[in-house]
């Protein structure tokens, strides 16, 4: 190789490293937990969160929670909202079990520099991050519920300017400390496991938008087991939520 060829292949090297390094932000997975019950005030608790991204209803999990009087924040985008009017209406019919939050108008990243997180594109820019987060926002409101005060985008993953953004439009951003059903794409048993296995002052997140997956049975299996253990269920409205990376502070 002579040294010019192999200089210009070090430039090329570096001026990519350079560009990749220039584009894409540094993602933030913040985690959120409640404040614990402690020794002496019994099973414990926890905060269940379920993600409807869009698509339909799993109706497992919705009259699991309402036979069991389960409570559960529910983050809805807009495109979900549009297309379950039945399950929002049981939802409603429950406003002691049932916590409507934002999870974006339609399911973008809160990424404000152009990237992909999961195969799904980020907003791209502060711009869209607001216009994701204010169109929720929306959704809710032309849903005629009270006003959404919490916030979680797309991915749970989030650059750090966009954080800051949110927290100025208003919204906490949730976090979480158990990751129950990986995107609804685990199995039942470890998607039991996992919510089973939640401790005093857990956030766990699943989902509520994938009526075909096995990771729904899991779900009620493992809220079921902690119920059976004597654990209670907050909502994110009722809890003093404390998230990491400025999240909630
Ligand atoms: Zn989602």
């Amino acid at each position: 190789m002579t040294g010019l060829l192999r200089n210009s292949l070090c430039a090329m090297a570096l001026s990519l490293f350079a560009a990749s390094a220039g584009n894409a932000a540094t993602l933030l997975e913040p985690t959120l937990h409640v404040k614990p019950q402690g020794v002496e005030g019994g099973g414990g608790r926890v905060a269940l969160t379920l993600d409807a991204c869009g698509g339909k209803t799993d109706t497992r999990i919705l009259s699991a929670l309402v036979d069991n009087r389960i409570p559960a924040t529910i983050f809805v985008t807009g495109i979900w909202l549009k297309r379950n009017a039945e399950a929002v209406e049981i939802m409603r019919a429950h406003p002691d079990l049932f916590e409507l939050e934002n999870h974006g108008g339609r399911h973008i990243p809160a990424v404000d520099t152009p990237q992909k997180i999961y195969g799904i594109r980020s907003a791209g820019s502060p711009d869209a991050v607001q216009a994701e987060v204010e169109s929720g926002a929306a959704a809710l409101a032309g849903a005629g519920g009270p006003a959404p005060r919490w916030f979680r985008g797309a991915t749970a993953e989030y650059s750090p300017s966009a954080i800051a953004m949110i927290r100025r439009l208003g919204f906490k951003i949730a976090g979480f400390s158990v990751n129950g059903d990986g995107g609804s794409l685990l199995g039942a048993k470890e998607t039991a496991r996992r919510i089973g296995a939640a401790k005093d002052g857990d956030v766990i997140i699943a989902h509520i938008n994938q009526p075909t997956h096995a990771a729904g049975e899991g779900v009620v299996q493992g809220l079921l087991a902690l119920k059976q253990k004597g654990m209670t269920f907050v909502r994110l409205d009722d809890a003093e939520g404390i998230g990491n990376d400025g999240t909630t502070d």
